[in-house]
């Protein structure tokens, strides 16, 4: 074999064994991914109790392990999101299903929405007031209905109908949000409604000694956003609202691409929390799904060029993390929701199975595992899993 054949052999010789090394060196891209918030808000430190702050860790994990049990044993995206959030649901640390937020008039009315990935399937329901688990019927619509939102009386005889637990409305009664009513009635100067029938007094059954005060500004919707073993990817977000919210309003969690969106296409699903009027403006969670989409089709040079002139570059994780594009698409969403005066956070899944859990406010209670990531939950905004 003459030199000249030599050369170019070695060199591609050369050339494999780099890049056995390059594979080798890359992350295992996990088999199937989970993250769930709680809800973000203003959530110092020093504002919870350790034993506050612990309780809403183990509720974190509680959660978490539902949704992990599900997707480690194969079951689907769409299964692990109900099954965290109605965990959460149940529990009224917070504010969805018992423990949700009161309305202006005294009641509990709650919105969910779900949507599927894998053929876009969405459904959604709002203002329910005797549904046990919100997240339950929000899928119901989606799989049982020919249509994608339900509202108020309509959707629990809807959910009723499939043979969805139904309850009393005194059932999501708690006297910590009963009292964080009245404080922002007064604080408006409207007038404080009857306490709701059968509404249990305050030294109420459930345990709510592990909730946190009254006067902390914070949300406290539940989401759920997952990618299974067959590539498929779901989102979910249940919520009571906001407190002393009036005249039938409804946030962003059921408008499906504002609080919700999931798309196997777009390789993206979101779960959005925050002041629900700026993100249904902003619609959050389909522009964030299509930027990563768009983001995945650009040539290497404009990803990097539009990186160097987003807000990244100021941000020390951001830059060096290696999954940076996508933290850009979110970082730049979450700005235009503070642009127009709002604040919050979002969860969101890739198609690779990477879990942003991305805020702009001072904490979100969150969590996030995978085939290859153990179970991580956080509460502050400076610590991971971010
Ligand atoms: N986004 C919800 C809403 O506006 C509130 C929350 O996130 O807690 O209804």
């Amino acid at each position: 074999m003459t030199l000249t054949r030599l050369i170019p052999a070695a060199v591609a010789l050369a050339l494999m064994a780099t890049s056995a090394v390059a594979q080798s060196a890359q992350p295992e891209a996990p088999r199937w991914s989970f993250a769930i918030h709680g809800g973000a808000g203003v959530i110092e430190r020093d504002s919870l109790s350790p034993e506050q702050d612990a309780a809403y860790r183990a509720a974190l994990t509680r959660a978490l392990e539902a949704g992990q049990a599900i997707l480690s044993r194969g079951g689907t995206a769409m299964d692990a999101v109900q099954a965290a959030i109605q965990i959460m649901e149940d529990n009224p640390l917070f504010n969805a299903g018992r423990g949700a937020v009161f309305t202006a008039e005294g009641r509990n009315e709650l919105d969910a929405a779900v949507m599927d990935g894998s053929n876009l399937a969405a459904g959604s329901v709002a203002g329910l007031t005797t549904t046990r688990h919100p997240i339950a019927a929000a899928r119901a619509v989606m799989e049982q209905s020919p249509h994608v939102m339900l509202i108020g009386s309509g959707a629990d005889a809807f959910a009723a109908s499939v043979g969805l637990e139904q309850v009393e409305p005194s059932f999501f009664f708690t006297e910590r949000r009963w009292q964080g009513l009245e404080t922002a009635l007064r604080a408006r100067n409207l007038p404080i409604p009857a306490r709701p029938a059968g509404a249990p007094g305050p030294q109420a059954a459930i345990d709510e000694s592990q909730a946190p005060p009254l006067n902390e500004r914070k949300f406290g919707t539940v989401g759920a956003v997952a990618l299974d073993q067959s590539g498929n990817l779901a989102a979910g977000t249940s919520t009571g609202g906001m407190t002393a919210k009036q005249w039938g309003r409804v946030g962003d969690v059921p408008v499906i691409g504002a609080g919700t969106y999931a798309s196997n296409a777009d390789g993206c699903a979101v779960s959005a929390t925050g002041d629900g009027e700026y993100f249904i403006r902003a619609t959050v969670a389909r522009d964030i799904c299509a930027g990563i989409a768009a983001e995945a089709a650009m040539s290497p040079d404009v990803r990097a060029s539009q990186r160097r002139a987003s807000a990244c570059a100021a941000d020390e994780i951001c830059l060096s993390h290696p999954r940076n594009p996508d933290f850009v698409v979110i970082d730049r969403e979450l700005a235009q929701v503070e642009a127009l005066g709002g604040s919050g956070g979002v969860i969101v899944m890739t198609r690779s199975g990477d879990a942003w859990l991305h805020m702009n406010t001072s904490g979100m209670y969150r969590g996030a595992v995978s085939s290859t990531e153990p179970a991580r939950v956080g509460i502050y905004a400076n610590e991971p899993p971010r």
